[in-house]
């Protein structure tokens, strides 16, 4: 076996969001390999082998790197449409576009997404698909290939509709798939692109898309493929007032009553939004241990509502992040969201006391590793872990005069990039991708938006 090489970061501030939330005012790391082999106070231990680099950090905190656990890829290239409806409003201006997407157009969506996150600090991200028109191409291909390309870690949610306007749902028919297509092509993802190794890049969950755009065919069944297969189960929940009533009419209960007479519940599940749950529905997802993508920039652009994060935190229900789709959170960027996070909570009944920035940080990285189910891998700095991290640079003007690192980076202005590491490789350098031509995805996507909205206009 070839002997490990070694990178060594020094002369950092380190915030590991270890189980203690662990900080060192100046200290060090050492990468081995793509694992994080050990870090403290002061500098590296003298005498390492194999050191083929070393990084003075001087005037940088180093976090683990962010993970996204709640995105629509595809969104890139609707952007700025509809902007200022609700949700329901909102899906129903844009099904008949989104419809209308074909592989070219995903492939390039998906390299904006990454691209902006990837700069941004996010160290694994998450694509919830579920827009597959018949003939469109090989979707799922065209975004794990976008991920891998860029050395993102990446969790496909490969979602599905199949309750169209025919059957009271919410996207018009020719947009959705049938109940046995769904399950087959998810299934078929699953087998083809899943890896459940402890360092696995690509990982694949079921994602049926929202209790309006789904039948509870679906819902029942696509919770039985994902136990037999053995991977996590995704979906949309209680994000809106509107929701909540088309759940009442339709099935006589709650959002999270439904998820629970379905088999939704669980440690395996995560779901995104969360803001109309009340007491008993927290309570639930705290005893099955249901994780949460908190998605606080889309929600309010959507105008749904401040999700109870405080309560689901006291009440031990996993949080993560996630940015959204960006037909609803125009910026794509998961580190404004710890800000975001944080001060729309305080906006919330738990006023001051809401959230503070060490908790912002933890949604942002060990939260989004627990409900991505990757806690044991990714999420904090510790010996063991992969080396998924983070180099903030805070001594400049934006940020040099704040008191605190941890404060600088969710208070502050969004933090420069100095470097970015997945899996032990560097991707991001001074805050430019390593790993693609962000001019190039530029122009690409402003092409393919074109495209698309051509494409939909003439339909
Ligand atoms: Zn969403």
């Amino acid at each position: 076996m070839a002997a490990a090489q070694r990178i060594v970061i020094e002369n950092c501030s380190i915030a590991t969001v270890d189980a203690n939330d662990t900080e060192y005012a100046t200290g060090h790391i050492v990468v081995a390999d793509n694992r994080i082999e050990s870090l403290g106070a002061g500098r590296a231990p003298e005498g390492l082998e194999n050191v083929v680099r070393r990084i003075d950090a001087t005037g940088h905190l180093v976090t683990p790197g962010l993970i996204n656990t709640h995105h629509h890829f595809y969104q890139w290239i609707t952007r700025g449409l509809a902007t200022d409806h609700n949700l329901f409003d909102w899906l129903v201006a844009l099904y008949p576009t989104w419809a209308r997407i074909d592989e070219p157009m995903v492939r390039s969506a998906a390299q904006g997404s990454l691209a902006m996150m990837a700069r941004g600090g996010v160290t694994t991200a998450m694509d919830h698909h579920y827009v597959y028109p018949q003939g469109s191409g090989d979707l799922s291909g065209a975004i794990i290939g976008a991920a891998r390309d860029m050395g993102v870690r990446f969790t496909l949610a490969r979602g599905s509709m199949d309750r169209s306007e025919k059957d009271g749902g919410l996207p018009p028919d020719f947009a959705v798939e049938t109940l046995e297509g769904a399950l087959a092509a998810t299934e078929e993802t699953v087998k083809k692109h899943h890896d459940a190794s402890f360092d696995a890049m690509t990982q694949v969950a079921v994602a049926p898309c929202s209790p309006f755009s789904i039948s509870t065919e679906l819902l029942r069944q696509g919770a039985e493929l994902a136990r037999r297969l053995g991977v996590r189960m995704h979906t949309h929940g209680s994000e809106t007032v509107e929701e909540e009533k088309f759940c009442h009419e339709l099935f006589g209960m709650g959002p999270t009553d439904y998820f629970e007479s379905t088999g939704w519940l669980g440690e395996d599940v995560w779901m995104a939004h969360c803001v109309h749950m009340n007491d008993s529905d927290i309570a639930a997802f705290a005893r099955t241990k249901t994780g949460v993508a908190h998605c606080p920039s889309s929600n309010a652009r959507l105008a749904a509502g401040i999700a109870r994060v405080p309560d689901m935190l006291a009440a031990g229900v996993p949080v993560g992040l996630g940015v959204d789709g960006t037909a609803s959170n125009e910026s794509g960027e998961l580190h404004t969201e710890l800000r975001n996070a944080l001060l729309i909570n305080r906006l919330g009944a738990h006023r001051e006391a809401a959230l503070n920035a060490r908790q912002a940080l933890r949604l942002g990285t060990f939260g989004g590793a627990q409900v991505l189910g990757r806690a044991a891998e990714i999420g904090s700095l510790e010996p063991g872990k992969l080396a998924d991290l983070v180099l903030w640079k805070l001594d400049t003007l934006a940020h040099a005069s704040i008191a605190d690192p941890v404060t600088a980076l969710v208070f502050g202005a969004a933090a420069p990039v100095t470097a970015s590491f997945v899996n032990g490789r560097q991707i991001v350098e001074n805050g430019r991708l390593l790993t693609a031509d962000e001019d190039a995805i530029a122009r690409s996507t402003r092409e393919q938006a074109r495209r698309l909205a051509g494409i939909a206009q003439q339909a």
